[in-house]
């Protein structure tokens, strides 16, 4: 198959319905998705039929309805299509009703409180603005997924309400502007994935990489992050097959990736889509972690999403690539080129700087878990204080704006909103700053936080909920303006002057940002436990009910869910650590020991003055370990045994980043000192230098 009848072979998109519906079912459906206009049961009927024929044809003898509970991976329920009828013979049956709504156990998918356990069924809700597409002889419907009584259990739905919010407010501000023509303002994303790809042998001999995505401990090898040449050479070929299947396997389901390798450390890669709206990019992110996995295991490998899967070598994020584009085709984020445009163009730029300072703890909550927490703030990833980045020549504009004063881009330029037209804003800057959060890049933000192993659902909500919210401010404040130029050129200036403290575009990884950003009253939320509880802050609350995008039993279930969440990673890797430890670390040092004894005996039975003080230093040493080591296992299992019940969750999560984590980190400690000893074929684990090099 051609790379041009390959790509979306496998979606019914577009083109499909195009070519398959009546007119009027796909003008119908065309709106509905374009639109946002709702959908009645005839129209679904003719679009169910028509995509079970297609979905036949193409092999598939299932349907499911996909969606995104809050385990922040993908769930599925598989229904076959043929009906038994009369007669013993079965025919294939699949309508309207099917397509549009499912009915599900939600009992077994967490709910945060939301579904009270007389109210066990959950149902699933089409959602037609993503196409649905075939994977494993499976018709994929992608749905959103509620509780009997209406409460949103996924991350979609959520998603799907920022967007409108967004969509709503954005369109009012482009309507004072005179762009009567937008029927849509779309929240678009591009999420760009890292990942570890390692030898799936040695991945089977490490517990903690099995149960937990990350190693527990493993000393550092002599030569890290700064590897690696020939490691290229050696594995080359086999990892380009690999990535020519993933890219094969995500186009056919219409997902547009493209792999590549990344040198930033040793067996890490990236691959990047071409965005799409957040609604789709958050669904085929999800495929593509999904798609990676899969393909590895096929190639012997083994694809860690983890963020932070060796201690000492750079983890992986998910760039999140945000803007607004009209269904017209603008992208709101590019600097103009007339008058108008600029001011448009500096309006929706300051709305987001204002999002960004107002909610920078809501931004960092998006990105918070267990996980990602060992990213923000060790000196890789952006920091857990959020910043923005807008590059020396926009701020430079900003700051004159601000102060009214002449800005000389080479020459002289009096900058006046709506009246003079912006000198051209260099699009990728070759300084450009890798260590900011929040970084403008041209005509689009990435947010940088996002950890790899996270859906993007959270994060994108986020941004179009906080910016929907300042657009709205500015809407009310624009709409009963009598000179819009300059009630415009004030909203800009105010802003500029309110919230400039965001912007930094220094080394967000430098020790004395962390002090700046505390004289400027900038938040820092290094742990999950630090960050979530915010997003009960009353003002944050507000902010969901007024966008709709959350009710405040909705935003009390994710408080519930994220740090219960939390929790559960973190006692598994205490129980992981603690089986390793009595299992096979603890043996490892005995059989060691007991070798190095053993051969001091035979050494002394030969020679009666021979000196044996490096055994003896080295016995002496192992023994201190293995007391440290044993003694801390069995506080560990004191410590997984007496979790305080019956508490409130966020003391509960406290409970287990203080005490079980900090004890993590201690037997740590130990543990890869042990590991530096011991002979490494007595050591029962791959180590970091084989895990990251031999391949
Ligand atoms: P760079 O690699 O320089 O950061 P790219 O052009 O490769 O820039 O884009 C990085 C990611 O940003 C890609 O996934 C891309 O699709 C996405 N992206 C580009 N433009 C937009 C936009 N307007 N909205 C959302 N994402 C975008
Ligand atoms: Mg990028």
């Amino acid at each position: 198959m051609g790379l041009q009848e390959m790509f979306g072979s496998m979606v019914f998109n577009d083109d499909v319905m195009r070519q398959r519906l009546p007119k009027e079912t796909y003008r119908a459906l065309h709106r509905t998705i374009a639109e946002g206009k709702s959908l009645n049961m005839e129209v679904a009927s003719v679009v169910a039929n028509t995509m079970k024929d297609w979905a036949i044809e193409k092999g598939a003898t299932h349907y499911t309805h996909w969606f995104q509970p809050m385990t922040g991976i993908t769930a599925e329920k598989h229904d076959s299509f043929l009906s038994p009828v009369e007669g013993g013979r079965a025919i294939m049956e699949f309508g309207g009703k099917e397509l549009v709504k499912g009915e599900s156990d939600a009992s077994s998918f967490p709910s945060g409180g939301l579904r009270a356990t007389f109210e066990a069924r959950g149902y699933t809700a089409w959602d037609p603005t993503s196409y649905a597409f075939i994977k494993d002889h499976t018709l994929y419907i992608p749905t959103a997924f509620c509780s009997w009584g209406g409460h949103a259990l996924d991350k979609k739905t959520p998603l799907l309400r920022s967007m409108e919010a967004l969509n709503r407010q954005a369109k009012r501000i482009l309507k004072l502007f005179g762009h009567m023509d937008v029927k849509r303002v779309i929240a678009t994303v591009g999420p760009e994935q890292e990942y570890f790809l390692i030898d799936r042998e040695l991945y089977r001999q490490r517990k903690d990489l099995m149960y937990t995505g990350r190693t527990l401990f493993g000393a550092r090898p002599p030569k890290g992050q700064e590897l690696d040449d020939h490691y290229y050479g050696s594995i080359k070929t086999r990892v380009a097959a690999f990535m020519r299947d993933v890219d094969e396997e995500l186009w056919k389901l219409g997902v547009s990736a493209k792999t590549e390798h990344n040198e930033a450390a040793p067996c890490q890669h990236e691959l990047a889509p071409i965005f799409a709206t957040a609604n789709i990019a958050c669904d085929h992110n999800q495929l593509t972690m999904e798609v990676l996995k899969r393909t590895a295991h096929r190639h012997g490998f083994a694809c860690l999403l983890h963020e932070k899967p060796f201690e000492g070598i750079n983890g992986s994020g998910k760039h999140d690539n945000w803007s607004m584009s009209t269904d017209t085709g603008v992208n709101l984020l590019e600097p103009g080129e007339t008058p108008a445009e600029n001011a448009q163009f500096l309006l929706f730029l300051v709305a987001v700087i204002k999002a960004v300072d107002l909610h920078q703890d809501l931004l960092r909550y998006s990105a918070a878990s267990a996980g990602n927490d060992h990213r923000l703030g060790a000196n890789e990833a952006p920091p857990a204080i959020m910043s923005m980045f807008l590059g020396d020549e926009l701020t430079e504009i900003l700051m004159s704006l601000e102060q009214h004063k002449a800005y000389v881009p080479g020459e002289k330029m009096q900058m006046n909103i709506g009246v003079k037209t912006l000198p051209p804003i260099p699009k990728d800057t070759t300084d450009r700053n890798r260590t900011s959060p929040f970084a403008f890049t041209g005509n689009k933000f990435e947010f940088r936080s996002v950890g790899a192993n996270m859906s993007i659902a959270a994060a994108s909500t986020i941004i179009n909920t906080i910016v929907a919210d300042v657009l709205q401010e500015f809407a009310d404040e624009l709409e009963a303006a009598a000179d819009l130029r300059s009630a415009v050129e004030q909203i800009v200036v105010d802003t500029i002057t309110n919230h400039k403290r965001i912007i930094f575009n220094g080394n967000n990884y430098a020790a004395a940002w962390r002090e700046e950003a505390k004289k400027r009253g900038l938040l820092e939320l290094p742990t999950t436990p630090d960050a979530v509880p915010h997003i009960l802050d009353e003002k944050n609350i507000a902010l969901f009910e007024r966008q709709k995008v959350y009710s405040r039993e909705e935003v009390y279930s994710r408080y519930e869910m994220a740090l219960e969440n939390y929790c559960k990673k973190i006692a598994i890797e205490g129980h992981t650590l603690m089986e390793m430890t009595d299992k096979q670390i603890i043996p490892a040092i005995i059989t060691y020991s007991r070798n190095i004894a053993a051969a001091a005996n035979e050494k002394r039975a030969f020679l009666k003055d021979i000196d044996l003080s490096c055994e003896e230093k080295r016995l002496r040493r192992l023994t201190e370990l293995l007391g440290g080591i044993s003694a801390m296992s069995e506080e560990m299992d004191g410590l997984l045994n007496t979790v305080p019940q019956d508490v409130e969750i966020l003391e509960k999560a406290l409970y287990f980043r203080d005490r079980v984590f900090g004890l993590m980190q201690k037997m740590r400690t130990l543990i890869d000192e042990a590991e530096t000893m011991v002979e490494k074929s007595v050591w029962p684990f791959p180590d970091y230098g084989d895990l990251l090099i031999t391949k």
